[in-house]
């Protein structure tokens, strides 16, 4: 009896959960023991799980360590003790400024320049052979690209909205010349792999939007002045842009669609409270 009692009781709370999920929590249910989460944990995880469906839940430690746990049985640090570099949850602490934004960026203002690399690896490969299986090719109107395959796919989605631009706006041509996607490498004087690497990213118009590195200049004019069709059309598909960065990287998109989605949530809210 008291059996029934507890089964019909949980059925009835598993299908109250249901016809009224909790908006802006990740599925609770699957979650354990992670006890109440603060509001920017909760839209990152809300900004994971929508651009990562690899994600199923997120898990506590026994030292209170933060964890997510993929599909595959992958456990990857969100929040780690000491907070390291390498944790999701660090890499999405700087709040990416969306178009029309473009704030001056501050000494050590790169969002989504420090890189998760054991979420990255367990997303689209952990060696060159790996990566390389995930590899699709994309036309755009500047050249044909290798991205990873949701990064590709997200890509192509917009490629028509940049043929677009490429045939109306002459003046924006060198800039959407492509210059590079997947290519195992090292980020140039730093020993941390390059997101390229990975397949997530793509240079576009080198000749035209320089590296922080080559550039000799502390801040760059086309960070305020570049082209917002074309940055807001790579963030519509998920992509960052290096241009943003306080070491800047003007030819640079990244596919960190977690990071757009925080940004487009947290930064209108910034503005709102003004
Ligand atoms: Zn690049």
């Amino acid at each position: 009896m008291r059996k029934v009692f507890i089964f019909r009781s949980l059925a009835i709370i598993i299908s109250a959960l249901a016809i009224f999920p909790i908006r802006g929590q990740v599925a609770m249910s699957e979650d354990k023991n992670v006890g109440a989460l603060a509001d920017e944990d909760r839209i990152n995880l809300d900004c994971l799980r929508g651009a990562y469906p690899e994600i199923i839940s997120l898990e506590k430690k026994t030292d209170g360590a933060l964890f997510l746990r993929f599909r595959n049985g992958a456990e990857i640090p969100y929040r780690t003790r000491g907070a390291t570099e390498e944790d999701a949850a660090t890499s999405m602490a700087q709040i990416y400024p969306p178009e029309p934004a473009r704030p001056d960026p501050i000494d050590g203002f790169s969002p989504g320049r420090a890189r998760p690399y054991p979420f990255l690896e367990a997303l689209y490969g952990e060696n060159k052979g790996e990566v390389q299986k995930k590899l699709k090719t994309v036309r755009l109107p500047g050249g044909k690209v290798a991205l990873t395959g949701a990064a590709a796919e997200a890509l192509a989605r917009v490629a028509p909205r940049l043929e677009r631009l490429y045939n109306t706006r002459p003046d924006l041509r060198k800039f959407l010349k492509v210059d590079g996607g997947f290519y195992w490498r090292k980020i140039a004087g730093e020993n941390k792999a390059s997101a390229h690497s990975y397949g997530l990213a793509i240079d576009l118009g080198a000749d035209v939007a320089p590296y922080w590195r080559w550039a000799k200049k502390p801040r760059h004019q086309l960070q305020k002045s570049y082209s917002p069709e074309i940055v807001e059309i790579m963030e519509d598909a998920g992509f960052i842009w290096g241009g943003k960065w306080d070491k800047y990287d003007l030819m640079h998109f990244e596919y960190r669609p977690e990071l757009i989605c925080k940004g487009r949530k947290l930064y209108k809210k910034d503005e709102n409270q003004n």
